[in-house]
């Protein structure tokens, strides 16, 4: 039997155990397969691009798991009702090649793409930071938001989308949370004014989201809408002021913003922060980077989190996804009774 979580089975656990308190359980988790690095077999994701978008398969292992994940990334698909991005996953024994869990994944994406965000954040952020600016409210964005105000405590939100449909979502969706929410007319003046600021649009292209002027001392970027070969959000010669961090270097020089810059210096992978073999911030004045296209570890570590909580809570349904015979070798067993 296989443990199958559908979306219904995601929301009823984190009902259970409260969004607040599986951030941050996903952040510690994060953080501790961040650190043992080395014990990983890795690799860039498998992209088959497509003409309007992108198909990636995200595999990652170490001696104990393997995961994966389908996942795709199609910004026009909003235009006929469908979402940008959808995944399914799933997490396996090594020892056996026997798979435990089979996951939704669209709804983890974003929770993990949030607290990978936070968790870099809180390397990179200064200590003192208040304000919390994001560009582009689409399904990423409220996520954004929770993980910073449950990790670094922000409570207070600028916001700007071109959609002004998608900026009333966004500040409905938050309420319950009694943020204070500024809506913002242009992403010039969210740059300006905030301490983080997470870009989260979805267009092709290469695209001008934050330019170089609006950038002040001090301040951290998050960018994650920047994902994949020629989609980009930042304008390259902000690259040269920043310190950037990133999580597999040799993916993220194809479809990160450090594409733009042939060579660009990067500071660190994020498990170099982890391990604590490098600083994060190092002063109040510096501009920090965290150039993010979404690692096969972060999909591992969310998938190991809620195979943990499903199992403690008896969320899911276990099904017979693995044909099961007393002789192994009889797999035609299993099919015999329907004979035509
Ligand atoms: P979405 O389509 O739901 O939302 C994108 C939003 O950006 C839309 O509301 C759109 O109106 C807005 N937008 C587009 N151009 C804009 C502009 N110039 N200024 C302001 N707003 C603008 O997409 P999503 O699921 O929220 O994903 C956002 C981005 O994040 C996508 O590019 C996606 O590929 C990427 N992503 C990255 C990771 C990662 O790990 N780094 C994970 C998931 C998604």
């Amino acid at each position: 039997m296989v443990r199958v979580i559908t979306v219904q089975d995601i929301s009823q656990l984190l009902k259970k155990v409260t969004l607040k308190t599986f951030f941050l359980k996903l952040i510690d988790q994060l953080n501790s397969d961040y650190s043992r690095w080395g014990e990983f077999q890795k690799s860039p994701r498998h992209a088959t691009h497509v003409p309007d978008g992108v198909i990636e398969l995200m595999p990652i292992s170490d001696k104990e798991y393997y995961s994966f994940k389908y996942v795709n990334g199609h910004p026009n698909n909003t235009r006929q009702n469908k979402q940008t991005v959808i995944a399914t996953g799933q997490l396996a024994l090594v020892e056996s090649g026997y798979p435990v869990l089979i996951s939704e994944m669209t709804v983890l994406t974003a929770i993990r793409t949030a607290a990978t965000s936070a968790m870099v954040s809180r390397y990179l952020a200064r200590k003192n930071a208040k304000t919390f600016g994001i560009i582009g409210c689409g399904a990423q964005s409220e996520f954004q938001v929770l993980a910073h105000h449950f990790a670094l405590d922000i409570q207070e939100i600028y916001y700007f989308d071109t959609d002004p449909h998608a900026m009333e979502k966004f500040a409905a969706n938050l309420k319950p949370y009694r943020l204070k929410m500024h809506p913002c007319t242009d992403g010039r003046s969210i740059v300006e004014k905030c301490d983080i600021v997470t870009t989260a649009t979805a267009q092709k292209g290469r695209h001008k989201i934050v330019e170089t002027d609006w950038v002040k001392k001090g301040c951290h970027l998050n960018k994650i809408g920047g994902d994949t070969p020629g989609k980009t959000e930042l304008e390259a010669s902000l690259l040269k002021k920043c310190k950037i961090v990133v999580e597999l270097l040799e993916q993220t020089r194809v479809e990160g913003e450090i594409q733009q810059v042939k060579n660009s210096p990067v500071y660190a992978e994020i498990w170099e922060l982890a391990t604590g073999q490098k600083k994060g911030r190092e002063s109040e004045t510096e501009i920090t980077l965290f150039d993010s296209v979404g690692f096969a570890i972060e999909d591992y570590s969310v998938l190991r989190l809620v195979h943990r909580l499903a199992e403690e809570h008896h969320v899911g349904h276990q099904l017979d996804m693995i044909p099961h015979t007393p002789d192994p070798k009889n797999l035609f067993g299993v099919i015999a009774t329907s004979r035509s």
